[in-house]
Formats: structure tokens, sequence, C-alpha cells
């Protein structure tokens, strides 16, 4: 067993778990799950579920409550309210009133299909065009541009000039809040001050610092697990036909999180309550031995004890 860590605690952390309700979990968003409690409550912090269900088109019936029955199936308890994105419309509201009162937001008219072709990256088109705002999509004028952040796990993090400086989008022309609007608004709001998730949220992360500056704010702490993945840049997806993890037998994947995670638990373990098991891991939890790569491969040995990963550099 790997030795207790000797990090001191960070004082009045708020660290989060925000899954988006579009199917179960799967060991992925396990991983996120448990990577964020462990780091939370080895803090002595609080740990929050949000449920991002913003994109309603991506919503599936059922898989907030399914998400929730699970955490708890895994003795991951939450210590506050769980929050749910759509019905917090008034303060995504009020943060674009915020930034249309800075002069920083334009209605976009472009399609997706006119910015593929000019290459991808928005090139701020309609930025003095004055587009009436009604049922527009709308984009942030980008007076911050972050090329480059330091994260906790994968070290110095770069973007790309292009992306940075993009004009992203912050509602859609389908009147949805868009992602990067909505969680720094949450984070902002909950007073999150360490946001622990997958790497896939790597590029994402430089328009939310951006957007936290924007907005006057200082930015949490960010540190992003390696994703889990069926073969490498393929995470472990529905699409890719990751099982959904077991409520009637959490202990095995809960094992093989904890691995996954960096720590090194006896097979015995399992012989343990779920919340034995995890008071283990807290004890033993240490953001340094989370392995600091982008991507580990899973084996098909998941949800057996014996899950074998294969690392792969960044
Ligand atoms: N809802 C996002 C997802 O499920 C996570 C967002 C976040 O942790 O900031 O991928
Ligand atoms: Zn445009």
């Amino acid at each position: 067993m790997s030795t207790t860590a000797v990090t001191a605690p960070v004082r009045n952390y708020r660290g989060r778990f925000a899954p988006s309700p579009s199917g179960p979990l799967h060991f992925g968003s396990l991983v996120a799950a448990v990577g964020s409690y462990l780091d939370a409550k080895s803090n002595q912090g609080t740990w929050l579920v949000r449920i991002e269900d913003i994109d309603t088109t991506r919503v599936v019936e059922g898989a907030a409550k399914d998400i929730l029955t699970t955490l708890e199936a895994y003795g991951l308890y939450w210590d506050e309210d769980v929050v749910y994105q759509t019905q917090r419309h008034d303060l995504y509201a009020h943060t674009i009133n915020n930034l249309n009162n800075q002069q920083l937001i334009y209605a976009c008219h472009c399609s997706r299909k006119q910015i593929k072709a000019l290459g991808g990256i928005y090139q701020g088109h309609c930025r003095h065009l004055n587009h009436s705002q009604h049922h527009s999509a709308l984009r942030l004028i980008q007076q911050h541009a972050i090329c480059q952040y330091r994260d906790l796990i994968q070290g110095e993090v770069h973007i790309g000039q292009d992306l940075a400086h993009e004009d992203y989008l912050i509602k859609r022309s389908d009147g949805l809040f868009a992602y990067q609007l909505v969680v720094v608004a949450d984070d902002i709001d909950q007073a999150i001050t360490h946001i622990v998730r997958g790497a896939d949220l790597l590029e994402p992360t430089a328009r939310q610092l951006s957007l936290f500056n924007q907005l006057n704010h200082t930015a949490p702490q960010y540190a992003h697990l390696p994703l889990a993945v069926a073969k490498p840049g393929f995470k472990l997806s529905k699409q890719n036909y990751a099982p959904a993890i077991a409520k009637d037998n959490p202990k095995p994947a809960l094992l093989s999180a904890f691995e996954f995670l960096g720590l090194a638990p006896s097979p015995e373990l399992v012989e343990l309550s779920i919340e034995k098991m995890l008071s283990w891991a807290i004890d033993n939890y240490s953001l340094q031995n989370v392995p600091k790569v982008a991507e580990i491969q899973i084996s098909q040995k998941l949800n057996s004890q014996a899950t074998l990963f294969t690392q792969i550099n960044k």
C-alpha cells in the first residue's frame, strides 16, 4: 500500500463532479467522480455534484437519476444539494447581461458550414455587422486569450493561437446557452476552488480561464486526470460500448478506479465495506501519484479484479 500523502490540505476546498446526463456512468466517468471526490476529501473539502443538463438535445430521460443512484451505490455522497443547469437559466442570462454591458457580445449569423469552409476557426466575420441579438447565436469578443496555463497534473498546457483568440460561442443559434458560459457561471456561483476532471477538457479550459478573467473572477485550480480510452485517441463512451458500471457490485470498478488514479490498493481491500474502501483511499490518495499522462488505455478486463492499464504517453 502507498504511504500517506504529506502535502498540507488546501483550505476551504470546494470541488465538484459535473456529469452530463446523456447516459449511465461508465468507467471513464467513475474515474472523474472518484478523482474529484478523493481530491476534495483528502483536502477536507466540500464535494458537490452538478448535473450538466443544459444541452437538452443530449439529455437522456432518467439518466440524471441513474447517475445519482450510481454515485450512492459507490459511496460517493455529495455535501450540498445537487444543482441542475436547466434550473439556472436566470444565472446564465445574468452572466450574458454582464458581458453585454461591457459591450463584449455580438450576434453571429454564420452557419457551421460557412465557418468550416473558412478553416474551422471563427474569424470574427459578424463582429462589426451589428446583427440583432434576438434569436441569434452570440459570441464573446475575446480580450483575454489564454494560450498557456499550468495544470496540477498535466503541467504546462499550450493552446493553438488561433483557437485561443477565437470569439467563441456563449449562446447557440438554437437558443441554448453554450457549455463554456454555463460551466464558468456555475463554478463562480458555487465558489469552486478546484476542478478535477478528464483530460478531454484541456483545451476548453483555456476558454474558461479567459472567461473567469473577463468576469473579473479568480479562476479555480485545474487538475486534468488521464482520460480512460478504449484505444489511443478514443475515450470510453457509449459509442464505443463502454459498459455502464455495475450498481449491484461496485467494489471491483471502485478498486480499478483507485489503481487508475495511482493508488496501490491490495486486492483484499474489496473485503472491506465501500465506506472503508473510500476512507482507505482518502488516506492514501495523493495528486502527485496520479499518472501524468493524457490517456490510459483500458484492457478488456474491466470490471474484473485484474484490470490492466496501458499507459500512453502524451
Ligand atoms: N459535463 C461535462 C462532461 O460530462 C464535464 C464538465 C466539467 O467537468 O467541467 O463531460
Ligand atoms: Zn458570424
